[in-house]
């Protein structure tokens, strides 16, 4: 629950003395509730009040580390219900079940079978697979973040985390705790995430693992199984935990998943004040990847904060990861680029600039298509806070004086003898006001970036 002015101010010593920098206690309490300051800022505040205020401005669902060095990923952290609220605040790290233990196609050697990629490999090339799936869209890098694995001795537990570090990838250790233990310390020092504890019998050792730095998932059949668990994982000193409903249906553990969230931001219990991890894939009938990614964007929507998929084709992984972004883009602040001049290929004193808008579907649309004509140039994609062509133009950013001083700034000027602009088609009016106020030949395109390599080709390869 959000604090309230009123929440702070009852907290605070009243001397109004201004060591905080601001004149008065009330109106420093005012700006902690709104976020424009901090409690800390205060130095006259009891233990027991900081205390008080480090709980309540908590989020109401705890944000938990994953990971280490590079192979590093926040789960948690959220304060709101729906996305237009304000926003969502971590992407759930994607774990890639190659350890297939247990399902019914398992192979007798250590290979497994997997959704809609129908073929059996060994555990340490999936593994490769998996980190080797890097995609690049609209300037973000699309990766899995870890692996479940399912050793089930020490030694094969040791083999499999240095395999996970070597790959850079977050291990997430589905074993027997007592296997786990002799590990613990480079467990921890991985961020691996361990479990699940499925009885209040596993809290022992399971409190080891999380005070050497682990992350523990608790695994219950319903809410009140869970709230017991969480409850119980508190009395044994276990904090950092990950919740996962394992029910009888998907629609049982939807509707969990939904329940703990709400109950946890709305009705402020912090038993479900913990990430929640789902998966995809278990009760498909049929495992292909298209519809295991489609199950696992509804488990992101609602409300994965962990996500374990199956290992996936290329294209289902790219899909899921690509919803996974945008839900978790800020609809506040468009996806931007920053402004400043690209080439594309090796462009050369007589090349073309072409000119658009920071925002990024609108940049790498254009700069796709510009390196599709194989015609080397320079883009610039002209700083409006991030919005479209049309709607940047409908705001009065992308007017021709706006342009004349994005291209002043640039420098394009001092990099081209031939000195061409090519502008949107949306907003050929420009075109005239343009090469007045840059003296540059201002050439009107397409409308749509994908026409960008035949106008390339009749304008440029005929003008030379
Ligand atoms: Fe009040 Fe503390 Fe600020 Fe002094 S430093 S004015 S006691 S809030």
């Amino acid at each position: 629950m959000a604090l309230t002015g009123l929440d702070v101010f009852k907290l605070l010593p009243k001397t109004n003395c201004g060591d905080c920098g601001t004149p008065t206690c009330l109106g420093f309490a005012m700006q902690v509730a709104s976020g424009k300051s901090s409690y800390g800022l205060c130095p006259h505040l009891s233990d027991e009040a900081k205390a008080r205020l480090m709980a309540a401005s908590e989020p109401p669902i705890r944000q938990v580390s994953l990971g280490s060095g590079d192979a590093k990923a926040a789960a948690g952290g959220e304060t709101v219900l729906f996305r237009h609220e304000k926003r969502f605040v971590n992407q759930p790290p994607v774990f890639v079940d190659i350890d297939d233990t247990g399902a019914d196609e398992r192979d007798g050697g250590g290979a497994t079978r997997h959704a809609g990629v129908g073929e059996c490999e060994p555990i340490e090339a999936l593994a490769t697979r998996v980190a080797s799936f890097r995609y690049e869209r609209v300037g973000q890098a699309y990766r899995a973040e870890g692996l479940v694995l399912r050793p089930s001795t020490t030694g094969q537990a040791r083999k499999a985390l240095d395999l996970a570090i070597r790959l850079g990838l977050i291990p997430f250790f589905e074993a027997n705790l007592d296997t786990l233990q002799p590990l613990q310390d480079d467990l921890g020092k991985a961020g691996a995430l361990v479990g699940p504890v499925e009885a209040e019998a596993q809290l022992v050792g399971a409190s080891r693992l999380d005070r050497a730095g682990c992350a523990v998932v608790l695994r219950a059949r319903g809410l009140d199984e869970m709230s017991a668990l969480v409850q119980a994982s508190g009395r044994r000193g276990v904090g950092r935990l990950v919740l996962e409903f394992d029910c009888a249906s998907h629609y049982e553990t939807l509707f969990c998943l939904i329940q703990a969230r709400r109950l946890a931001l709305k009705k402020a219990m912090r038993v479900f004040g913990h990430p929640l991890l789902a998966r995809a894939d278990a009760r498909l009938e049929e495992r292909h990847g298209d519809q295991v990614a489609l199950q696992a964007a509804g488990l992101i929507s609602h409300y994965a904060g962990v996500l374990v998929v199956p290992l996936l084709p290329a294209e289902a992984m790219l899909a899921l990861l690509t919803w996974r972004h945008d839900l978790y883009s800020d609809p506040e602040r468009p996806v931007q680029v920053e402004p400043t001049l690209r080439r594309t290929g090796d462009p050369g004193r007589n090349s073309p600039l072409y000119i658009t808008t920071n925002y990024s579907l609108t940049f790498y649309s254009v700069e796709n298509e510009v390196q599709a004509s194989r015609i080397p140039s320079y883009v610039l994609p002209v700083d409006t806070g991030g919005t479209s062509v049309l709607t940047a133009w409908a705001a009065g950013k992308f007017g021709a004086e706006h342009v004349a001083e994005a291209i002043q700034t640039s420098g394009a000027g001092d990099m081209l003898d031939t000195k061409v602009a090519v502008i949107p088609g949306y907003v050929a009016t420009m075109a005239p006001a343009l090469q007045e106020l840059t003296g540059w030949k201002v050439l009107v395109g397409p409308q749509e970036a994908s026409g960008i390599p035949a106008f390339a080709r009749k304008r440029f390869l005929r003008d030379g």
